[in-house]
């Protein structure tokens, strides 16, 4: 029963590490386009889920599917970032000695489509390609500074930066906005809802105001599966969702 606009499918989803479930028969979708956050407490699953969906983590059960044909339990982790997911980790990885632009182009020039030499030179589409994404990440201004001097919000939206010139379908992001002052964290939400329709989007985050400020749905893991699934008010409503997190 798989809807043509579904973009990811996840349906009874096993995890065990010796032998505790860290994901517990999850079963989920995502539609092209969306923008869906994940919350729950610490331990609730949420990085294991990421790590499925990524390939670093083999389910013991279950099925994974990107689009309705690529079978995501049967790939590698570069296999599954060739295929258009990307995902942005807490710590950003940018090359702090390098301009943003070139943090940039590097992206571009290490996304396996583009099969691009390290030392080839940039041209038109590629160069488009670049001023638009420093736009929407609001760098264009620090574009030849190098990365390291730029403040803890600007690295993380270069970073983001770097994933959006490899033009991901489906970007994982976890708690994109933590240490982010409220001005940072309310540009990024709103870089987030420009990024939704165009491309999918799963924000693992435990900021409410923020998670508020992006909209669209929640769905609430608790001990490796899906407790409820909502917009946030109600959500937040939800009798086991309110007892979840004053740990009953
Ligand atoms: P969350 O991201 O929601 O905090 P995790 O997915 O990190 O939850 O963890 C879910 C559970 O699985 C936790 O109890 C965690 O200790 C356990 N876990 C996660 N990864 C491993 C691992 N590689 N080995 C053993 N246990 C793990």
């Amino acid at each position: 029963d798989l809807s043509h606009n579904v973009i990811l499918y996840l349906d009874d989803i096993t995890v065990s590490f010796d032998g505790f479930r860290a994901l517990n028969k999850l079963s989920l979708q995502i539609d092209a386009g969306e923008l869906r956050c994940f919350i729950g407490p610490n331990g609730a699953g949420k990085t294991t889920m990421m790590d499925v969906i990524t390939g670093k983590t083999r389910p013991d059960s279950g099925k994974a599917f990107f689009g309705q044909t690529i079978d995501l339990t049967r790939m590698t982790e570069p296999q599954i970032a060739h295929a258009g997911i990307g995902r942005k980790f807490q710590k950003p990885t940018i090359f702090e000695n390098h301009s943003v632009f070139e943090n940039l182009e590097l992206a571009l020039k290490t996304d396996k489509r583009v099969k691009k030499s390290l030392f080839a030179r940039l041209f038109g589409d590629d160069l488009d390609k670049i001023a638009d994404t420093l736009r929407q990440i609001r760098l264009t201004d620090q574009a030849d500074r190098p990365a390291g001097l730029l403040s803890h919000g600007q690295k993380q939206w270069l970073e983001i930066g770097m994933l959006l010139v490899q033009d991901p379908k489906l970007l994982l992001l976890d708690e994109p906005v933590a240490g982010m002052t409220d001005d940072e964290t309310e540009r990024t939400a709103e870089l987030f809802v420009s990024l939704k329709g165009k491309h999918s989007l799963m924000v693992v985050e435990h900021d409410m105001a923020f998670v508020e400020a992006l909209g669209g749905k929640v769905t609430v893991l608790h001990e490796g599966s899906v407790l409820a699934e909502g917009d946030l008010a109600t959500v937040q409503a939800d009798q086991r969702v309110i007892e979840v997190y004053l740990g009953r």
